[in-house]
Order: structure tokens, then sequence, then C-alpha cells
């Protein structure tokens, strides 16, 4: 069982330390927290998992703004996200880069959380498989089910709204991922302590990927023991 945090633009390098030296996770769980660029090495020498939010897909060159999968792995860095939805929301980011990011991170040895998942629109008009199966069929044709790649299903309607996916879309919509692209599924979007369990206690949920709740040292942790708890 994963369970990612990912912080988005927040927490400095000072504001990193205070967290990993209150942060205790219990273990028989996979944690792996997501700080920004600038807080990647403070994570690290605490000793935690930690992935970047974002990576790009050439070696180096002329990418203003821009971080290579060697330039992480440096630091110490085992994975990345990539596909985040605000990233695709404000950043343009597309299937197609979303794919190529995918397939250099795994290429170069990192490990990887593709997101996908629909807005509200799209649920709302019907077409949320076909949303998943376009952002799952990009990932899965660059680099198919590699063993070290994880897809997120991040319902864009649930990301930092405070509404959660029922344990059933939860299900629903893993599986139908997982029929796409076998690999473990993590479910996103205002995970907290208190629904937690029920969400991962669904069979096709392998995992969760938590943005507010996981910049809260007690909270994170809850999460984890909830994790640990669905799986008992
Ligand atoms: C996220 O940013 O990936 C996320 C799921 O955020 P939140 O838990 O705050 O909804």
């Amino acid at each position: 069982m994963l369970i990612a945090g990912n912080w988005k633009m927040f927490k400095t390098q000072a504001e990193t330390r205070e967290f990993c030296a209150a942060f205790s996770p219990p273990d028989g769980v996979d944690v792996v927290v997501c700080p920004p660029f600038t807080s990647l090495a403070a994570a690290v020498e605490s000793g935690l998992r930690v992935f970047a939010q974002n990576v790009h897909w050439a070696e180096d060159g002329a990418y203003t703004g821009e971080i290579s999968a060697a330039m992480l792995q440096e630091l110490g860095v085992a994975g990345s996200l990539v596909g985040h939805s605000e990233r695709r929301q404000y950043f343009g980011e597309s299937d197609e880069s979303v794919a190529r990011r995918a397939a250099a991170a795994l290429e170069a040895g990192l490990d990887v959380i593709a997101c996908v998942g629909e807005t509200l629109e799209e649920r709302e008009r019907g077409a949320t498989e076909l949303v998943l199966r376009l952002q799952t069929d990009a990932v899965a044709d660059a680099v198919g089910a590699h063993p070290r790649l994880v897809v997120a299903y991040e319902p864009v309607w649930a990301i930092g709204t405070g509404e959660t996916a029922t344990p059933e879309i939860a299900q629903d919509a893993h599986a139908f991922v997982k029929s796409i692209l076998d690999v473990p599924v993590l479910y996103g979007g205002s995970v907290k302590p208190d629904n937690a369990a029920e969400l991962l206690s669904q069979p096709a949920v392998d995992g969760a990927l938590v943005g507010g709740a996981s910049l809260d040292p007690d909270s994170f942790a809850a999460i984890c023991r909830a994790a640990l708890a669905a799986r008992a």
C-alpha cells in the first residue's frame, strides 16, 4: 500500500525539516512525500522516500524552468508525479507531454505516479470513461505496465474541494483504469484521516495520493495508519 503526499507549492526547506522531525508513520506502509523542487534535498536528508512533482523528458537543454530526471536523482529523489491535474489545467500539460515525461523518467530509473482524472463537467456529461481511457492510453502506449509505474485516479472535482468520490465511484474508476493498464492505482481527492480507511478498503484501490492533508504530519500519519488498518 503506497501513500504519497503531494505538497504542491507549500513548505520551505525549514518547514520541510519541521514536518520531517514531527512525522512518524507506522511500519508496513510505503510512504512518499512530493515537496516542491527547492525542498527536495531537505526531505531526502530526513530519510523519507521523496518524489518530485514533475520531471522533464530531455536529459538537458534549453527548457527554462524544467528539471531533468538526472538532476532529481543526483539529489537522491526516487520518483516523480507526472500529469497532475493542476499541471494539465494551469500549465498546458497534454496527454502527449505527460506520456513523454513518464517514459523518460522510467527510462532514467525513477519511479512514476501518472495522474489521470475527469473534471466535473466531463463526469456530468457522461464522458468519465472516455477521458480516463484517453489519458491512460497515452501513458500505456508510451510505457506499458512498467513495474515502476503507478497511476493515480484523481477526479478533478474532488481535488482540494473537500468533496470525495464515494468508495463505489473510486472502485469503478480504478477497475476501469486497470482494465487498460494493469498497474497499482492510487486514489486522490480530499483524502482525510476520517475517510481514508473506507476508500482504501476497496479492492481496486492500492493506495492514496494526498494533497492538503499531507501537509500536517499528524494528519498524514493518521492516513498512513488508516491504510494499514484497511488492509489488515
Ligand atoms: C492532490 O493534489 O493530488 C490532491 C489529491 O489534493 P487534495 O487531497 O487536497 O484533494
